[in-house]
């Protein structure tokens, strides 16, 4: 059974860190596990670490072009005979005696009785002799990539939970893993809800708007790696509600709807949502954010989150509370990445409640961030949230930050 920590918040304001994490744990069982190709797993998550199968590199090698030779022994001299070659791919056959040396390629194995490489640029040649130059400038064990310098056979290479991004892709193929096993995506479903609300496309009425909170929802779930199944505009009409949330609860792993959750206002959303499970109305401590709704339905309580229908506000609540769950459905770490910034402009707040500011941040010649707010904070603004590239946020404990005072950045991009 689903901890139903959310329904026993109550009705008194809760904090944005406890709000979360009570969501949290409305998802807390894991999405099950597929295996993909390499080549199609792309930012999926890793569903269990993968363990190196051999050292990597396989075999000690060369790291320049030039030749191998054993630099160990006490006066190695200056000139060499080159007995053979090495190629990346095409090993030396033999042992290398004292003064002996091969031609030796990036790549290609270091044969026994080598231990260094010397580079091209460093050699002088006269038939099979190869002569040092600047031999005092030669260390042991240059230009040598030993081993399993990068990884041991059997060291966890990618650990679970990890999402697969370019490095990890290659690293996974390099140890020959031609399909891994990643968490099925989430999959959530979206729906506005409002007879204000059109959809783009159609005529709009005297007074309608169209509906931009499902495009700006199904864009954020889709670049946190969510499944979207697009549940429209629901129709003012509570039985055919009732049926589709039941559909979605089957399908989805996560509800999330906008608009329609204030208290007083007559709403079938409720009503539907309540004949299907239970919904509990939130008043959290957040500027732009209330009010919002969290319930559970279906036969596997499958978690829905009402967001206001404010169009900053909508997108706001799913990046801080929405976010963090599709990162817990994956097995990843739900904490998202914040940055410190000096602020360059004043940031409004008050004491007991967190305010998220849309700003804009940059890196200043010395290094140092900075951030500026976006103007016109209203939370019906979608064009603030269009030029910010964070939110900033200025937590419950404090008043407001005032220009030169450091504030903290969450940047609206993906970063990991
Ligand atoms: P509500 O939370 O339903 O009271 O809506 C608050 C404000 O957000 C109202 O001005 C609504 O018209 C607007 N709104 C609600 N849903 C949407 C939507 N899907 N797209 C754009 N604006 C919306
Ligand atoms: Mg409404």
């Amino acid at each position: 059974m689903t901890t139903l920590s959310c329904f026993d918040l109550g009705e008194r304001m809760l904090g944005v860190v406890e709000a979360r994490d009570a969501l949290l744990t409305l998802v807390a069982g894991r999405l099950a596990a597929e295996k993909v190709p390499l080549a199609r797993a792309h930012g999926r998550v890793l569903a269990e670490a993968v363990e190196a199968p051999f050292d990597v590199p396989g075999h000690t090698n060369s790291a320049m072009d030039g030749v191998a030779l054993n630099w160990s022994t006490e006066d190695p001299g200056e000139v060499f005979l080159q007995v053979g070659e090495a190629l990346a791919g095409q090993p030396f056959q033999g042992r290398l005696g004292d003064g002996e040396c091969i031609a030796i390629t990036t790549g290609a194995p270091l044969p026994p009785g080598a231990d260094t490489v010397v580079m091209l640029e460093q050699l002088e040649r006269d038939g099979d002799r190869v002569r040092v130059t600047r031999a005092d400038r030669v260390k042991q064990g240059q230009n040598v990539r030993q081993a399993g310098e990068d990884l041991r056979a059997g060291q966890v290479a990618i650990a679970a939970g990890r999402r697969l991004e370019a490095a990890a892709l290659g690293l996974l193929a390099s140890l020959g893993q031609a399909e891994v096993r990643v968490r099925r995506r989430p999959r959530v479903a979206v729906f506005s809800t409002g007879d204000e609300v059109t959809a783009p496309g159609e005529a709009r009425a005297q007074a309608a708007i169209y509906d931009a909170n499902r495009y700006s929802l199904m864009g954020l779930l889709q670049e946190h790696g969510a499944e979207v199944i697009d549940l429209g505009i629901v129709a003012d009409d509570t039985d055919a509600l009732v049926e589709q949330l039941a559909d979605a609860a089957r399908t989805a792993d996560l509800v999330v709807s906008s608009g329609g959750v204030s208290v007083g206002q007559a709403d079938h959303t409720r009503e539907a949502v309540e004949r299907l499970g239970r919904l509990t109305l939130w008043r959290i401590a957040m500027r732009p954010g209330r009010p919002m709704a969290c319930g559970v339905i279906g036969p596997d309580e499958t978690p829905l989150l009402g967001l206001p229908g404010n169009p900053v506000a909508c997108m706001v609540t799913c990046l801080v509370f929405v976010v963090p769950m599709l990162a817990a459905l994956e097995g990843r770490s739900p904490t998202q990445p914040r940055w410190k910034a000096v602020a360059g402009s004043a940031f409004r707040s008050r004491v007991g409640r967190t305010d998220y500011s849309r700003g804009v941040f940059h890196c200043d010649a010395d290094g140092t961030l900075r951030v500026v707010n976006t103007g016109n904070q209203g939370s019906g603004i979608l064009s603030s949230m269009v030029s910010a590239n964070c939110l900033v946020e200025i937590p419950e404990d404090t008043d407001s930050a005032s220009i030169d005072d450091i504030v903290m950045v969450l940047p609206l991009f993906r970063f990991s």
